[in-house]
């Protein structure tokens, strides 16, 4: 998912990212109301900001943006990183075993709640324990990159035992706290970009002189107030086919987070067969459901990351059923060429006509 336009090219539209990166683009829309775009990367990936903002300085405007930008990092840093030692959910796993459970700070708790909610509803196929099979399979190392004759496929074995280590139903969550057995560890990875949409909403709620904004961490993106013309927003769905291209767009009021998981966002091949990110915790390989992607709208960042990364492994009729249980709305792209979606999305979605 890209927030560009019909038929901007992702390379291209990167390109033209990281040529303007770090530093603030301002263009005057009228004579109060100025429209700042920024964009850098925080949690490993492209963070895009567009906001338009009335009667600030420019140093005021661009200590907002920041202000944003700090936000992600903070988050990723303070609560969600299995990889950073000082981090909430680093803690939490170095303590995996304590039987008396671990502490929750009161916002890790509704993210904990909240994810085993999903992982429930869609038995099973949300699961942020999941972490040791992403791990063996390394996708992320290997995506994108030219020379992949190091990428090796995990033995069966191999996923096997990295299976015994997950299980959401082996957490307990009481009063704030954690139980999780060992060797069970916890990776936010499919819904720490949905978490930082939340948070930059919280942020934007707080200044009365932000009427509207558009910002997008990595593949989730989040819709704020009304643009200065008062068009809708825009976001593309890319063509799982041809990356370069969308195949619609949703024009969007604010208020929305939209968040895609897709077979072609990171991946490997070897051997004329595509190994992506999304995996099934019940085989512990890259989920085979006829689906290429899923776009999820709604108005909770975790909920519409965590639903996409689920519909995508349960395929189009159950992932619409489980959008549906969540109030959500929901878009396939599938295999053989085929658009689906919740009867709400068809308000959002326009075709790409060619
Ligand atoms: P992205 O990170 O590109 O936005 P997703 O939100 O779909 O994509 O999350 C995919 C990431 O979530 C993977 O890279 C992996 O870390 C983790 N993951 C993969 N499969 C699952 C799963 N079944 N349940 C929970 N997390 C998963
Ligand atoms: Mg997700």
């Amino acid at each position: 998912m890209k927030m560009f336009f019909k038929k901007t090219g992702t390379m291209q539209a990167l390109a033209v990212l990281l040529l303007i990166g770090g530093t603030c683009l301002f263009c005057g829309c009228s004579r109060q109301t100025q429209r700042i775009q920024m964009v850098d990367t925080a949690m490993g990936t492209i963070v895009s900001q567009t906001l338009y903002i009335e009667g600030r300085t420019i140093r005021e405007q661009q200590d907002i943006v920041q202000e944003i930008l700090f936000c992600i990092h903070d988050l990723e840093q303070q609560r969600l990183s299995w990889r950073l030692s000082g981090s909430e959910i680093y803690e939490i796993n170095a303590n995996a075993g304590e039987e008396n459970g671990i502490g929750l700070s009161p916002k890790l708790s509704e993210h904990l709640n909240a994810c085993l909610r999903v992982s429930e509803a869609s038995q099973g196929a949300f699961d942020i324990t999941i972490g040791d099979v992403v791990r063996l399979w390394d996708i992320d190392t290997w995506a994108g990159k030219e020379e992949t004759k190091g990428f090796v496929i995990p033995s069966e074995s191999e996923i096997n035992a990295a299976l015994e280590k997950t299980g959401y139903q082996k957490i307990s969550l009481q009063d704030n706290r954690i139980i999780l057995p060992k060797p069970l560890q916890l990776d936010m990875g499919a819904v720490g970009k949905g978490i930082a949409l939340d948070e930059i909403k919280q942020i934007l709620e707080e200044y009365e002189e932000i009427t509207g904004a558009v910002v997008s961490v990595g593949g989730s993106i989040l819709t704020y107030g009304t643009k200065s013309d008062g068009s809708l927003w825009n976001v593309g769905i890319v063509n799982p086919s041809e990356t370069s291209e969308n195949i619609g767009v949703l024009k969007l009021e604010g208020g929305w987070c939209v968040s895609t998981s897709g077979d072609y966002e990171r991946f490997v091949e070897k051997d004329g067969v595509r190994y992506h990110h999304i995996l099934n915790p019940e085989t512990g390989y890259p989920a085979e459901s006829g689906v290429r992607s899923v776009t999820i709208v709604t108005q909770n960042g975790l909920l519409s990351d965590a639903l996409s990364t689920a519909c995508f492994i349960l395929g189009e009729e159950e992932g619409l059923a489980l959008a549906e249980e969540f109030e959500a709305e929901a878009l396939f792209v599938l295999e053989d060429g085929r658009i689906s979606m919740t009867e709400g999305m068809q308000q959002f979605f326009e075709l790409t006509v060619e």
